[in-house]
């Protein structure tokens, strides 16, 4: 697991840091940069004058030419030119906001949710996080032209009303080209004033992934833990169809879930066909998920068959359709066409067993938090393996 936060090793800073963005630059991008930047001390220990802040990697040279001098833990120390990171005013906490190596960055844009999700692996918290906002509008700006992808999470980013979507329009100015996606309980886009303002955003590559747990009101706003949810998120979703947005559903299996998994499908293939995509996500043992494990927890392999029934029936109906953050070995065959290795690289894991498995490298492994619960049916899978359509003997 690679980490994302971290706390200073060095004093907390005499004076406070001006601002809280810092894209970070290196001996080799110092001369290509804009903006707020920190520099890092390469192993050398030389460092060009001029900069706010400095920043040494834990067992490196402490040199720097400035007041602001921060030693960064040794989980950080990865942090290299173009990262973008957020520093707390007395220099001592430190949030990674942008990996320019990764293709799975994932910009929080709020903790506040309207909805209480029995997995949540995020749990909603009430304080007011509107920084985190601001962080993002100033992350736009930093980041590089030619971006490729750019994902927001929250909480509900669309509790900030016309706050998310300035962000979302600025995001398709500044990076046209960026594949953006955007994670979101729907339930805000029943609001014809607001789909509409969403649609404005006018970015073509652009989509929102709206999750449903139910084919009927009951089971999806027990998940949610919110009354009413389902006759909001739906309305909503149409309302975002008719103004030809994308449009991507998502279904976390689990115990309440996935026994309905089929009646799902086809609710989405009568209702809502004209979906982009529909991702059927494993669970992250982790935030709610982790403590509501006992009315949650399903092996995989115990819903092998409304997973073959709901996928077949989706791609019957010509809707894209992608399995994420499951197990290769957990799952029957037929279905590895649809797998996607959707695990961000920074909490992907893999079991001992799959040391000596031979689809490793197609498999998509493990959420780090799999160690608070894991199939006991793993199992590497030796040898080639046949790509034909064959359940898997488990
Ligand atoms: S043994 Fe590991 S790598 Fe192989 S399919 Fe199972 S989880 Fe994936």
């Amino acid at each position: 697991m690679i980490a994302l936060r971290g706390k200073a090793l060095s004093a907390p800073l005499e004076e406070p840091l001006g601002h809280t963005v810092w894209k970070i630059v290196d001996v080799a991008t110092a001369n290509s940069q804009r903006g707020s930047r920190a520099f890092v001390v390469g192993e050398d220990g030389e460092a060009p004058e001029g900069f706010d802040l400095y920043l040494t990697r834990s067992c490196g040279p402490s040199a720097g030419k400035g007041e602001a001098v921060l030693r960064l833990p040794p989980e950080l120390d990865y942090l290299s030119g173009d990262d973008v990171i957020s520093v707390s005013d007395d220099g001592q906490r430190v949030r990674v906001l942008w990996r320019h190596e990764s293709r799975q960055n994932s910009v929080l844009l709020t903790e506040r949710c309207n909805h209480y999700c029995l997995m949540c692996s995020q749990p909603p918290k009430t304080a007011n996080d509107d920084r985190l906002l601001a962080e993002a509008f100033e992350l736009m700006r930093l980041l590089p032209r030619g971006t490729s992808e750019i994902g927001f999470t929250g909480g509900e980013p669309t509790l900030y009303g016309q706050g998310v979507i300035d962000l979302l329009r600025l995001c398709r100015n500044l990076h046209p080209e960026a594949q953006v996606h955007v994670l979101s309980n729907g339930t805000r886009f029943a609001d014809p004033e607001f789909a509409a303002a969403w649609a404005g955003i006018d970015n073509p590559n652009m989509m929102v992934g709206i999750p449903i747990y139910g084919a009927e009101p009951a089971r999806h706003d027990y998940v949610v833990q919110a009354e009413g949810a389902f006759n909001q998120t739906i309305p909503g979703i149409l309302n975002l169809a008719q103004l030809r947005q994308r449009i991507e559903i998502r279904v976390v299996l689990h115990k309440l879930t996935a026994p309905a998994l089929p009646e799902i499908a086809e609710f989405i293939a009568r209702n809502l066909p004209f979906v982009y995509q529909v991702a059927l996500m494993g669970l992250e043992m982790i935030g709610l998920a982790r403590a509501n494990i006992p009315e949650l927890w399903i092996d995989p392999t115990d819903y092998a068959d409304e997973l073959v029934e709901a996928v077949t029936l989706l791609d019957r109906n010509r809707i894209h359709t992608m399995i994420y953050n499951h197990q290769l070995c957990l799952i029957p065959r037929s279905m590895w066409p649809y797998t996607v290795r959707s695990i961000s690289d920074w909490k992907n894991e893999y079991h001992p067993e799959c040391v000596e498995c031979s689809v490793k490298d197609e498999c998509g492994g493990f959420f780090f938090s799999a160690k608070y619960k894991v199939s006991e049916k793993i199992k590497a899978i030796p040898g080639e393996a046949p790509r034909e359509p064959a359940l898997l003997e488990l």
